[in-house]
């Protein structure tokens, strides 16, 4: 038998292996490569880019698998996940929700406390007035602005953290984690791919985009920072470099409405000044910031974006390991100390200010 398979068999082993290997993707044992998955979730369409060996499509799969139990959970739109239940039940009762979703708004209120409520998530009511974004945007009236407003205030949640739930103390109250939830779902993404065992990766979320390690060959990620004023995705203003961190920005440019924004060049877009109810307007178009973990980077993008360049960098600048930059209407690129080195512009209209 033995000499049977030595003598006869070479070829068919070859064959058979060589079929085995175009069943695999063609990825030989131990041998790493690209793989990559679009899909859209979280109101956004996201792009997982990892290497790995064959195994890569399945490792692929369970980040997948958390990205959508994140959503089931976080989304503001989805009947039953714990945000819509902890918004029917406002002036109700505490509702209890997955710890997921319990950290995620223990943080948004760390937050809310360190902007002195510029970042607010019970913004909900006046997201919903405004409703861009959505199929039927308008501009409210200053009276239902301020009625709304009334609403808003994130030291009405109250959270039991023995009970594990969350309460909104006042009826018509309403939470939306749409400024934080990406964040923590692309850490967990990296959680997922970093316990795979997967060295090089980067995720793009809709402007959240965080890597593991550095590119495959050594060298840093260039992350580019998109022109709020061009209508082109991909069309940069500057490039930052990059590795184990994640890039978040935020913008006036993500949403707006298009159709006054034509008629009367005024752009209402989706990031709301808590203390007006009405788009910020602290002169910023964009803001970009670098942390260790998305769900800092993708809060403090938020914060800096209400509070404007100089109360916003400064906050900034008291944390370690946190950049920042900040887009002015003038094209004015303001940064943290010494984050202007590690960018460079690509868009000659811009201008960085140190
Ligand atoms: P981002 O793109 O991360 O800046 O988040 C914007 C989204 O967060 C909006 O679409 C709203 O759902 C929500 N949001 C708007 N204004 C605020 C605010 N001041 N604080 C917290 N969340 C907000
Ligand atoms: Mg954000």
């Amino acid at each position: 038998m033995k000499r049977y398979i030595a003598k006869a068999c070479p070829i068919t082993i070859l064959i058979c292996l060589l079929c085995l290997l175009v069943m695999q993707g063609c990825t030989a044992p131990g041998e790493v490569k690209e793989h990559t998955r679009n899909l859209l979730a979280l109101n956004t369409w996201i792009n997982i880019r990892i290497y790995a060996g064959r195994e890569g499509p399945e490792i692929i799969n369970s980040a997948v698998q958390r990205l959508e139990e994140i959503e089931n959970r976080m989304s503001v739109t989805i009947q039953d996940s714990d945000v819509s239940r902890i918004n029917s039940n406002a002036g109700i009762q505490p509702v209890k929700v997955h710890e997921d979703t319990f950290e995620v708004i223990e943080k948004a209120l760390e937050y809310a406390s360190l902007s002195n409520g510029a970042f607010d998530i019970t913004i909900y009511p006046i997201v919903q007035l405004w409703g861009i974004g959505s199929d039927h945007p308008r501009v409210p009236s200053d009276e239902e602005i301020k009625e709304k407003l009334k609403l808003v205030d994130y030291q009405k949640v109250m959270l039991n953290k023995d009970e594990g739930t969350v309460y909104l103390k006042e009826k018509g109250m309403g939470i939306d984690l749409g400024a934080i939830a990406k964040g923590y779902a692309a850490d967990e993404v990296v959680r997922v791919l970093s316990q795979a065992g997967v060295k090089h990766a980067l995720i793009n979320m809709g402007g959240n985009v965080i890597v593991i390690g550095s590119k495959p060959n050594g060298q840093p990620w260039k992350i580019g920072i998109q022109d709020p004023r061009s209508d082109v995705l991909q069309q940069h203003i500057a490039v930052v470099e990059t590795a184990n961190e994640s890039v978040v920005s935020s913008g006036d440019y993500e949403r707006y409405i298009e159709d006054v924004y034509k008629k009367t060049g005024v752009r209402y877009h989706h990031i709301f000044d808590p203390s007006t109810g009405y788009p910020a307007n602290k002169g910023l178009m964009a803001v970009t910031v670098v942390a260790e973990k998305s769900i800092d980077a993708d809060a403090l993008s938020t914060v800096v974006f209400v509070m404007g360049a100089d109360e916003g960098l400064d906050i900034i600048e008291q944390m370690e390991n946190v950049e920042a930059l900040a887009v002015t209407m003038d094209k004015k690129i303001h940064t943290t100390k010494g984050f202007d080195k590690r960018l460079s512009v690509t868009n000659e209209e811009y201008e960085i200010i140190p």
